[in-house]
């Protein structure tokens, strides 16, 4: 049993001063993978739980928040995306959301560590829901940043549903990754990332704003409050040089999600909307570049 579990709880150790911790009512799973420390155990609140190198990645009750709100916000925005790629996303959350859009012809997935699709479909089927059979489904295991870097293919919407900016996911939230995404894009494309909770990870918002700023035209971020990514909302960057892929208005949004006839259980296209109006104290983080943004 990894450190963090004593008889009953185990506790995340993304940050040293605060954090939740989760009694374990049965371990299903623990395994040192090559590339990272990957545990499963089930919570009377949450479910089954996913953590990766001791951080929460994904509950069975919460999961559908970040999922609906990483997926539908840039694909009914975009409104005509055919091929789109998701970096990371082993649990398969990401790819399901995805393939419930008729409309997506080709999706690519490039995940570092097949233990993770693997356990993910054993442990936790309801997040891919069958999307890993899906016929536009191409899985590719490797690094996302390689992949980004090197890639003959062309994609409308690039999805980065990576672990946080440490070990195997640093390299997701370089200057150089977001390049290589832009390179990947079809033109007027859009990339989205999971981009942290800024209230405890300030650093990770300022640092990718300043490296987005200098790549495309349009730079933004959204949020939406996933109950296990703790300490506040949770941003998802945003990064187009198609800023009217930003200004889509509420009755085009609407109808086009409408004609998607997807069922969600937190996506909505007013939500999509407000989800970009940001606190205060993001607005001043993003204008002073809280810590000083480094390259
Ligand atoms: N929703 C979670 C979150 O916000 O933290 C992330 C879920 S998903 C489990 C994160 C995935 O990113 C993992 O499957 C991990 O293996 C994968 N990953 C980490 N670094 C990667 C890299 N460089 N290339 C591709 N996949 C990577």
């Amino acid at each position: 049993m990894s450190k963090q579990t004593t008889d009953t709880f185990w506790t995340e150790t993304l940050y040293s001063a605060y954090g939740q911790r989760f009694r374990v009512d049965e371990v299903l799973f623990e395994e040192k993978s090559e590339h990272q420390h990957l545990l499963i155990f089930r919570n009377e609140q949450f479910g089954r739980v996913l953590a990766l190198d001791g951080i929460v990645q994904t509950t069975e009750r919460d999961e559908f928040i970040y999922h609906e709100m990483l997926t539908h916000v840039p694909l009914i925005a975009h409104g005509s995306a055919r091929r789109v790629l998701i970096i990371g996303g082993g649990d398969g959350g990401i790819l399901r959301e995805v393939c419930r859009h008729s409309t997506v012809e080709h999706v690519t997935q490039v995940e570092i560590d097949q233990s993770v699709i693997d356990l993910a479909k054993t442990w936790f089927p309801g997040h891919s829901d069958g999307a890993y059979d899906d016929a536009r489904a191409n899985i590719v295991i490797g690094d996302g940043f390689d992949f980004v870097q090197t890639t003959q293919d062309r994609f409308d919407v690039i999805i980065s549903d990576s672990t946080d900016p440490l070990g195997p996911g640093e390299v997701l939230f370089s200057k150089d990754f977001y390049a290589g995404c832009q390179r990947s894009l079809n033109p007027g494309g859009l990339l989205v990332t999971q981009n942290g909770v800024p209230f405890m990870q300030p650093g990770e918002l300022s640092n990718t704003a300043a490296r987005l700023s200098k790549l495309f035209r349009d730079r933004r971020f959204y949020t939406a409050a996933v109950p296990t990514y703790i300490g506040g909302v949770m941003t998802f960057a945003w990064a187009s040089d198609n800023p009217d892929l930003a200004q889509v208005d509420i009755d085009t949004l609407t109808r086009r999600w409408l004609s998607q006839h997807i069922q969600s259980r937190y996506y909505t296209p007013e939500l999509h909307q407000a989800a970009f109006a940001l606190p205060r104290y993001l607005l001043d983080m993003l204008q002073t570049g809280y810590p000083a943004a480094c390259d």
